[in-house]
């Protein structure tokens, strides 16, 4: 079930609200919170947000009741934990998080981008999802990735910076929907806490300092981005205040006129201009910064999608994830249903990290050949998600001996052990993006990730509008291929890896989890669930233990290797050299890239006991916060 949910336009602005105050009234004894208010007026009694200078430290994990959020980021975290404080719930908490991101995260994450909402009801019972991914403009060609000077490519490089990546953007659009649909407050005040936060500046840390330094070359490139991300012409310094009062700006149009603000009038003109003709200085820069296709129609007529969630059982347990199209939900839940033949919990250490590696490049394999935008392509997803599909993908698996990799895609009619040798192309790559998750005092969930794609994004910003725009184009195959179904075509959504997930114990939120990291965030999920479920982990263990991603890599054919982190070998290899598994450092020890994910996850146990757990050493840890902390 797919619902196309348009924006609201300003004529049907007052209807909306007015249904939007009935709705939250219908809500009020579940939920008390303060229903939006038809007035356009700034709103009286501002939000009151921790967030002082500098950042207080702030708690990798929390445990304790009342609603929980964890997030890449102290005062994003601290943010969310506010709103639910005052009474708002999940959604609200996920949209003033996922807003207080595009500040402090503003390479991973922003208005500029896209991601994927999932929404637990407690009341209902039912799992909800908005699909608000970016999309191809209307005149993108199907070549437009192919240089016509030479007939190949674009390097991947040259693409990543260009007007020529940038999709239509649906992150704001996600956020209007999700409060309409299921939130408690307003878009106008879920934006306030992120507007003050541009405005009063963060404390730079390390990894906003290296990330910087990591895009300097090409933010230099784009002078609108270097005046924005490289005040003074430096990267800001560890400990430094960065304020983003174009941001700040940029979010108090949109609180007072709401998305129309931003999806069109002279914002969208502008984006359209930089799109199509890029603001780069040839003088400082040799990057080609091809023009894009964007235009102010493609931004008018941009809609997020609401649809079923994907569902397996594992365990006993329902997960639900994301829909194509995203590969999340599929890939995620074909890899767990392939592990449920395996009992991992009596394994050895080293079988079921076996098992886990081959049950993944399956998956991938499936995931290549036949996710992609379902408008677009007949994309199989009840099979992928079937147990019997899993279960004849199994079959190929020896429980005691890798397969060379890449293993072949399986036939959607497999009976048995069939399968069938389908050309596994394998997407890029990188380590951007961020995800949150919230539950809160009434036990509905959210678990959003969203992104600009690279880190950085396509290092262009909008003129003094504070934001980057996304690369997420480049998450299609370049190449023209009518049989790929992630070749690019116009009006397409790219295919993504983002896989926001909750977890059910008999109708009630167990686990709510994602992470950042490209296709690196499908296994990055599902290691942690076996971690957690399988292998006797607490969830704060199943976060920070070390991490690999198998996913059926073509690099060198017939290789049996897997990418992992420095910690992970040193502590498994010994373990699953008997399988005939090896493990390769996916980058030097101490580098970003080489780290696997980022993850920010939560449980709530049988008696209501809530877990709020980020990153305690990746990406310079996250935050867990707990509205009321356990003694
Ligand atoms: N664009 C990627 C995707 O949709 C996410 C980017 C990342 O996490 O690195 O899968």
């Amino acid at each position: 079930m797919v619902n196309v949910v348009r924006r609201r336009s300003a004529l049907r602005r007052a209807a909306l609200v007015l249904a939007g105050v009935l709705a939250a009234g219908a809500v009020a004894t579940a939920a008390p919170a303060s229903a939006s208010s038809p007035s356009l007026t700034p709103p009286q009694g501002a939000m009151t947000v921790a967030m002082g200078r500098p950042t207080p430290p702030a708690p990798s994990t929390s445990v304790g009741t009342g609603g929980a959020v964890s997030s890449v980021d102290a005062s994003a975290s601290a943010v969310g934990l506010e709103v639910l404080r005052d009474g708002g719930n999940a959604v609200d908490a996920a949209v003033a998080t996922a807003a207080a991101l595009g500040v402090t995260e503003p390479y991973s994450a922003g208005i500029g981008g896209g991601g994927y909402f999932v929404y637990f009801d407690a009341t209902t019972g039912e799992v909800t999802t908005i699909d608000g991914r970016e999309t191809a403009p209307a005149g993108m060609p199907t070549d437009a990735f192919i240089d016509p000077a030479t007939g190949t490519p674009y390097p991947f490089a040259n693409a990543v910076s260009s007007g020529l990546s940038v999709g239509v953007p649906g992150t704001l659009a996600t956020w209007e929907a999700a409060l309409d649909r299921f939130g408690t407050e307003s878009l106008r005040d879920m934006l306030k806490p992120a507007t003050l936060l541009a405005t009063r500046g963060f404390t730079v840390d390390e990894t906003f300092r290296k990330q910087t330094l990591d895009n300097e070359a090409r933010f230099r490139a784009f002078p609108d981005t270097a005046e924005l991300f490289l005040p003074g012409g430096e990267a800001p310094e560890v400990g430094s205040i960065f304020k983003n009062l174009d941001l700040a700006r940029t979010l108090r149009l949109i609180a007072l006129r709401g998305t129309d603000a931003f999806y069109e009038g002279e914002l969208a003109a502008e984006m359209a201009d930089i799109v199509q003709e890029p603001r780069i200085d040839r003088a400082v820069s040799s990057l080609p910064a091809m023009p894009g296709f964007m235009t102010t129609d493609d931004l008018a007529a941009y809609e997020v999608l609401e649809q079923a969630p994907t569902h397996v059982e594992y365990r006993g347990l329902d997960v639900y994830g994301i829909a194509p199209s995203s590969s999340g939900g599929t890939t995620v839940g074909e890899s767990l249903n392939i592990l449920e033949n395996h009992d991992l919990a009596s394994a050895e250490t080293g079988q079921a990290l076996h098992l886990f590696f081959e049950s993944t490049a399956r998956a991938f394999a499936d995931r290549n050949a036949y996710v992609g935008d379902p408008a677009f392509v007949d994309v199989p997803t009840e099979i992928l998600l079937s147990q019997d599909f899993a279960d004849a993908r199994n079959c190929t698996i020896n429980p005691l001996q890798a397969s060379p990799k890449p293993v072949p895609a399986g036939a959607l009619d497999a009976a048995g052990c069939d399968a069938v040798a389908l050309d596994a192309a394998e997407g890029a790559e990188n380590l951007s993006t961020t995800h949150l998750s919230v539950v809160d005092q009434w036990g509905n969930a959210v678990a959003y990730t969203l992104t600009i794609e690279s880190t950085g994004g396509s290092a262009m910003t909008v003129p003094d509008r504070g934001f980057l725009l996304n690369n997420e184009l480049t998450d299609f195959n370049f190449v023209p291929n009518p049989a790929d179904p992630n070749t690019v075509e116009p009006g397409k959504r790219p295919r993504s890896s983002m896989s926001p997930t909750i977890v059910l114990d008999g109708g009630e939120v167990r686990y709510v989890l994602g992470s950042p990291g490209g296709a690196t965030i499908i296994t990055t999920v599902v290691q942690i669930l076996m971690n957690r479920i399988d292998l006797g982990m607490t969830l704060p263990e199943a976060v920070a233990a070390p991490r690999a991603s198998q996913r059926n890599s073509t690099t060198t054919p017939g290789a049996i290797t897997t990418p992992a982190e420095a910690a992970f070998i040193a502590a498994y290899a010994d373990d699953l050299a008997p399988y005939g598994q090896s493990l390769t450092a996916v980058a030097a020890p101490g580098t970003s890239a080489s780290e696997i994910g980022a993850a920010a996850a939560i449980e709530v146990d049988a008696s209501g006991l809530m877990t709020a757990v980020a990153e305690p050493v990746r990406r310079g840890g996250g935050t867990g916060l707990v509205v009321e902390p356990a003694p």
